[in-house]
Formats: C-alpha cells, structure tokens, sequence
C-alpha cells in the first residue's frame, strides 16, 4: 500500500536540502514534482524541480480535474500536485512525497486522512532570514513576502502529526529518515529489529506532543518581530 508524506515549511527552512538527502537514503520513495506558474529560478529545470506552465493551461488542469490539490501561494501563484503521480506510485508499489504548503496539505489530509504529515521548522526567525539571503536566489521584495507567509504559515504547525526543528543538518536528516521508515513499520507488520525501534524512537520525539515545548521560543521568535524588517 502506497503512504502519501506530506512535508511543508515555510521557505528557506530547508525543506528541499532535507528531502535531496532522504531521497538518496531511502529508496521506494516517489517524489512528485509540481506544477507552478511561478518563473523557474537559478537552475532550476522544467520537469526536475517543476512543471513550468502558464495560468491558462494550469487552469485548463483544474478544470480537468487532474490535480490532487492545488493552492494559490503567497496570493500569486498556482502550485499544484498532479493526481497522475499517486497512481504512478501505486503502480510501482511506492510512497510518495509530496512536498507542499499548508493548503495544500490541508487538502490532501482530506482526501487521504491517514497520510503522514510533517511540519519543518527554522530555529528561528533570525536564521530562516540569514538562510534566504544566504541561498541568494531571490530578491530583497521576495525575500521580505517569503518571511511573511512564513510567519503565518508557522502558527499551522499544530495541524501537523510531525514536527521537525532544522537546527543542524545531520540530525534532522536522520530525523526526517526516522518518520518515514517507523511510518513504514507500521504498516508493515513484521517484527521490529533494533534498528527499527531506535528509529521508531526517533520519530516519536518529533511527534507533535513532544514539542510543543521546543516551537513555542521559535513562534514568539517570529511574533516579536513581527512588522520589524
Ligand atoms: P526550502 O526548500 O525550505 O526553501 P532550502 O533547502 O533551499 O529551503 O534551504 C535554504 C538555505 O538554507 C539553503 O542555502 C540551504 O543550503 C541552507 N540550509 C538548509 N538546511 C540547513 C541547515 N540545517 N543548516 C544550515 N543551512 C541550511
Ligand atoms: P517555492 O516557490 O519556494 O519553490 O515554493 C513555494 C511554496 O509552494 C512552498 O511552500 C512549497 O511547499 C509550495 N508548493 C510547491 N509545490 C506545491 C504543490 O504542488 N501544491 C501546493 N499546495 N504547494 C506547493
């Protein structure tokens, strides 16, 4: 049976730094590659990171009921996740991926309520800032509305089965790994080796009433500065 993991963070966390790395230590995962009307960046590629599409034949799409989900981010653009990719995985007896906003999300926890979902978090406001500037790819205005929808974005957090704090990188690879292979266990019903429940272990602390704690300086971290730029 295909699992849908949903992932979303606001932008800059280091969503997609985390999921390049899973994605060359877990195999039988699926990534679905979404369909945009924003303007590729850097080096991005049609087909590899996105689907590069006008308004007119994204909504074409819609009209043809071919997505799963769709929302419109940061009140701009369309971004959507086309159905084709669930069945593909289906079809190959893969998980799939599926790495989109908090609407989106939404969406899919509708349809598929038993899909696992996980929320990554900055450390905090001042460092999802410095990682935006330092990624360099986009500008100052875009930067600014990015932080923006970050701070409101993060207080979703609570709608999530699954939080992961990007402090350092290594660890939250391997927290990031530890959800995906104790959401696998579950369904499989063997036995657990002692691999398995150390990565069970793991996975629970990211468990979204274990953190409560930990998120709770990050939001006043945005909330304080709200409107300071
Ligand atoms: P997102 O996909 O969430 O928008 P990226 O993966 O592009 O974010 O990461 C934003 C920037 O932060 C990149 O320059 C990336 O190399 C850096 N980065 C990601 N994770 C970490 C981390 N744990 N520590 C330091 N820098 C990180
Ligand atoms: P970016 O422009 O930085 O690549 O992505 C902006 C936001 O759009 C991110 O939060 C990302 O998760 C979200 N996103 C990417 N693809 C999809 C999608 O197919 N559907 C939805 N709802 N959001 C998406």
């Amino acid at each position: 049976m295909t699992t849908v993991f949903i992932i979303s963070a606001p932008s800059g966390s280091g969503k997609s730094t985390l999921v390049d790395e899973l994605r060359k230590q877990v195999s039988g995962l699926d990534f679905s590659v979404s369909y945009t009307t924003r303007h590729p960046r850097g080096s991005e590629q049609n087909g590899r990171e996105y689907f590069f599409v006008s308004r007119d034949e994204f909504e074409e799409m819609i009209w043809k009921n071919e997505f799963l989900e769709y929302a419109q981010v940061y009140c701009k653009d369309y971004y959507g996740t086309a159905r084709r990719f669930l069945r593909q995985a289906q079809d190959n007896g893969h998980d799939l991926l599926l790495d989109i906003d908090v609407q989106g999300a939404a969406q899919v926890k509708q349809r598929i309520p038993q899909a696992p979902s996980i929320f990554v978090l900055p450390p905090d406001r001042k460092t999802l800032e410095w990682r935006l500037k330092n990624r360099g790819s986009d500008s100052e205005e875009e930067r600014r509305r990015r932080l923006d929808t970050a701070r409101r974005e993060i207080e979703n957090y609570d709608k999530y089965d699954y939080i992961l704090v990007n402090d350092r990188l290594e660890p939250s690879v391997d927290q990031l790994k530890a959800i995906v292979l104790s959401e696998r266990m579950r369904h499989s019903g063997r036995p657990l080796s002692a691999e398995d429940q150390a990565a069970h272990a793991i996975a629970e602390q990211c468990r979204l009433s274990k953190v409560r704690d930990r998120v709770r300086p990050i939001l006043d971290s945005f909330r304080d500065q709200q409107g300071q730029h």
